[in-house]
């Protein structure tokens, strides 16, 4: 059903576990510390999406987080060992295949890595269909921490997303599905797991929006390849500031990501949103199209 595969110098295609079984030392600070990076992607008609991207974002959050990992040519390995196990065992319409690298009990120790193959959650497809309605949520930091503060490796993709988790089940308690992170100085973040897409139609030109990296976001792997491909649609691209009253005036607002890929947002703090259907209709076909 689930597929587990751990990197290993002595295996260079990686080598096969059990997924069900324990596997980490209790003791890796990966585990005691959340101290370690991870990407998320969606394999579905016997690819894997954007893999390189993931990659490259991979080594970023490694080298922000001085953790030392194997190659994009093991990876690559690996992935292809898990996922050819996954369909060999049953396999899914969509799957998400996660790669891991943890830090080990020491410093000195070599990353502990591994890739999953699990099936997608249902409730995505779900949602994708349905639209979600948000929470706005202080993230409590202003938008120009990022910059002065890089310690705090914002924009790195780390294994601590206990806040995040907390946020949507804050949202979820309150009746939402999802969140939208403000800034103390409001101005649009992201979401626990999404990127934020804002689109406005101005007589004939349609103009795509997204909040810009430097309030240390995650650089969403999605945002980037739907950009490329409105780009060569004929659409506007811009990037934030945008402020909570840009979402509520646009002509669609939408979460995006590797795994749930095109959600429009309903509601905001149950006000109803715009969603012009056209513009929905086209920037759908362009995330499908995403290879
Ligand atoms: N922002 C955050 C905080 C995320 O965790 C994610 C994905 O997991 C994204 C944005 C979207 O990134 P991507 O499109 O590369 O999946």
């Amino acid at each position: 059903m689930s597929s587990l595969v751990f990197l290993d110098p002595a295996y260079p295609a990686g080598y096969l576990a059990d997924i069900s079984a324990p596997q980490l030392l209790v003791t890796a600070q990966g585990v005691t510390r959340g101290d370690g990076v991870f990407e998320s992607m969606l394999y579905t008609n016997q690819a894997v999406r954007k893999i390189e991207a993931h990659l490259a974002r991979l080594a970023t959050s490694a080298e922000v987080a001085d953790l030392v990992i194997p190659d994009a040519r093991s990876w690559y390995a690996a992935v292809d060992t898990a996922v050819a196990d996954f369909d060999a065992t049953g396999g899914a319409e969509e799957a998400v295949v996660k790669l891991v690298a943890a830090r080990g009990e020491h410093d000195e120790d070599p990353a502990i890595c591994w890739v999953t193959v699990t099936p997608a959650p249902a409730l995505g497809k779900e949602q994708r269909e349905t639209g979600v309605d948000v929470l706005l949520l202080d993230r409590g930091y202003d938008s120009k921490l990022s910059e002065r503060a890089p310690w705090l490796m914002m924009g790195a993709k780390t294994l601590s997303y206990s806040v995040n988790m907390a946020a949507l089940r804050y949202a979820r308690k309150h009746g939402a599905h999802d969140v939208i992170f403000t800034s103390a100085d409001g101005i649009v973040l992201e979401a626990p797991t999404s990127t934020v897409l804002v689109a406005q139609r101005d007589g004939e030109t349609k103009r795509l929006l997204t909040p810009m990296l430097e309030t240390g976001i995650l650089p969403g792997t999605t945002q980037s390849a739907i950009f490329d491909a409105a780009a060569q649609d004929g659409w506007e691209l811009g990037y934030g500031p945008l402020r909570p009253e840009d979402l509520y005036q646009a002509d669609g607002v939408w979460l995006v990501s590797s795994i749930r890929l095109l959600t429009p947002v309903r509601t905001i703090d149950a006000k109803p949103l715009r969603l012009d259907a056209e513009l929905h209709e086209e920037l759908s076909a362009l995330s499908e199209a995403i290879r």
